[in-house]
């Protein structure tokens, strides 16, 4: 207890929100390695939002004290997990508001901390995070708040309770009584409806104040928990709504987040159509995804923004104006970003990479269906390219969740096949993907690479944050980049959208667009490939941000 003595302590929060925001994970700070990847992210670029645009919101989210984990890379290519803990005490307030929620009859304790998130005029926006190790607790509560993602279907569920039951009382203590709208990013949150439901048992009246954004067409992304199980940590769940939330006798959290919802959106116009097939009884909108302009622009760019776009910072639209910066400006800019990226490169990872080589980068999570072998699926013809253009140089990073064992194995073959064909193509792997490593690539690289399987990437966010340095992509034509992609124009696209995934013609189709299409225009026509640059921050920066994407949230979803 010592340590909470040493720990700031506040008793109440000056505010009063009208929207609160729930998320299972948040990036806030590089610092508080509370969050997995790109729902996390997402979460973090859009409370950023919130606090620019004096948005009165407060956010919701699980103190996930060891991280998500640590992930590290030996000589063979095997990824290694490790704990990423952090210290409560040392990047957040405590609020002394203790509540208790009751899973299985017992009694759990869960302690409020806060972090403010500050934005461009000051406004600050309070995130709270639950914490449950408390020594009041059993043992087994003790660690409901320690691992993202981690344990078991049980572990998950108490995770779940704790954020949304644990969530609303702890808001309710902290006297917010004017929030008028619930947003549940992701069915991890669902259960604060329940909590609401309780107070009235009026469907209607819950529905008037709940919203709910689908996130993924991955069915891992879709909680399902038995129903027993369910009915066993939560005595006073209401029978009546079982019909409605279960599917094949299992809790569906997806399904009680939107039966509880007025309002239900996809993240891009394609997801939305794929969420209304497997939803087929909700109406649902869609919300295209964007990212926090100001956290993704590399240093360089903000020079030249400040410049030639004084005002972007408050208003990302002034980036349409990009067309009017002079090549060459651009062009130092990148080279700037991309020697940062060089350097990290070749000290870390003892590498000898160029600055005059095209160089490729691909980093995200490392699982089947975003497909991160597709670029090395015919190494040969890889070499060869590598070889017609005088050698290029490729950067990957990425974790995979620790029990798929599938993208584990796919690091593995990708790390042995990229060492596998120098001095053609150099390669590195980056360990322990995570926001800072995510800045210096998308703004480093000369291509932002993406492959998913079609329709399964819902949206995709880091192709926006490398628009947003002038950095084009080459993808598949799933997600966001169906609405962004102009062919030559902002960046290119592999296969067409009307044909079922397949790598052996998808990996074809993309080696021949590099071959023929992009590295062509990056040699010899240095002039066309700063305009495509100059595209991507114009045409698409401009609209996919966090800016546009909360003032939808708020005329669409908030405000309905
Ligand atoms: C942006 C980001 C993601 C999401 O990338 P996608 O291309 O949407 O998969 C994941 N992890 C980190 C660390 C990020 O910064």
């Amino acid at each position: 207890m010592e340590g909470e003595e040493r720990a700031r302590v506040i008793s109440s929060l000056p505010f009063n929100p009208k929207i609160a925001y729930f998320s299972m994970e948040i990036f806030v700070d590089s610092k508080i390695p509370t969050y997995s990847g790109g729902l996390g992210v997402l979460a973090g670029d859009m409370i950023r939002t919130f606090a620019d645009l004096n948005i009165p919101a407060v956010a919701v989210t699980l103190l996930s004290e060891k991280g998500y984990f640590y992930q590290e890379i030996t000589e063979d290519g095997r990824q290694i997990e490790k704990p990423e803990v952090f210290d409560p005490k040392e990047h957040l307030v405590l609020i002394a508001k203790d509540v208790t929620v009751k899973i299985a009859g017992t009694d759990v304790k869960v302690r409020p901390w806060c972090y403010f998130v500050r934005g461009i005029s000051g406004y600050k926006v309070p995130v709270i995070f639950l914490d449950t190790n408390l020594e009041e607790n059993g043992k087994w509560e003790r660690k409901l708040t320690s691992y993202l993602y981690g344990g078991n279907s049980d572990y998950r569920l108490g995770q779940e309770i704790i954020l949304g039951i644990g969530g609303m009382k702890v808001l309710k203590a902290l006297g917010f009584y004017s929030i008028y709208r619930f947003h549940m990013n992701e069915g991890h949150a669902s259960f604060l409806a329940l909590e609401l439901y309780k107070r009235t048992k009026n469907v209607d009246f819950v529905r008037k104040q709940c919203v709910f954004t689908t996130h993924t067409p991955v069915r891992a992304g879709h909680d399902l928990f038995d129903l027993d199980k369910v009915l066993h940590f939560l005595e006073d769940f209401p029978d009546e709504i079982i019909p409605n939330v279960t599917t094949d006798g299992k809790l569906n959290m997806t399904k009680l987040g939107m039966f509880f919802s007025h309002y239900i959106n996809g993240v891009a116009k394609k997801h939305r159509e794929t969420s209304m097939g497997m939803f087929p009884h909700y109406s649902i909108d869609s919300i295209t995804n964007g990212v926090h302009s100001l956290t993704w622009v590399s240093e360089p760019f903000h020079e030249i923004f400040d410049k030639y776009m004084p005002g972007w910072r408050m208003d990302p639209y002034i980036l349409r104006s990009a067309s009017g910066i002079p090549n060459d400006v651009i062009w130092k800019a990148h080279l700037r970003a991309k020697e940062k990226l060089i350097k990290f490169v070749n000290e870390r990872f003892e590498q000898n990479f160029d600055m005059d080589k095209f160089t490729i980068g691909f980093a995200r999570r490392m699982t089947a269906y975003k497909r991160p072998y597709l670029l090395f699926y015919d190494p040969e013809r890889l070499r060869k390219l590598g070889e017609k253009f005088g050698g290029l140089q490729i950067v990957y990073s990425g974790k995979a969740h620790p029990k798929d064992v599938e993208g584990k194995e796919i690091i593995t073959r990708v790390i042995k096949i990229g060492k596998s064909l120098k001095p053609e193509i150099k390669f590195v792997f980056i360990p322990n993907y995570n926001p800072d490593i995510a800045k210096l690539l998308v703004s480093g690289v000369d291509l932002w690479l993406n492959t998913p399987r079609i329709p399964m990437e819902a949206s995709g966010t880091s192709g926006m944050k490398a628009a947003h340095n002038g950095v084009p992509q080459l993808s598949t034509l799933d997600g966001w980049w169906k609405e962004g992609y102009i062919e030559g124009v902002t960046g290119w696209a592999i296969g067409r959208e009307d044909q079922e995934s397949d790598d052996a013609r998808d990996s074809r189709d993309m080696y021949d667009k590099l071959e023929y299409r992009i590295l062509p225009v990056f040699y010899k026509y240095r002039e066309r490939w700063t305009e495509i640059m100059k595209n991507c921050i114009a045409l698409n920066a401009s609209f996919f941000n966090t800016q546009r994407m909360v003032e939808q949230y708020v005329l669409n979803a908030y405000f309905l």
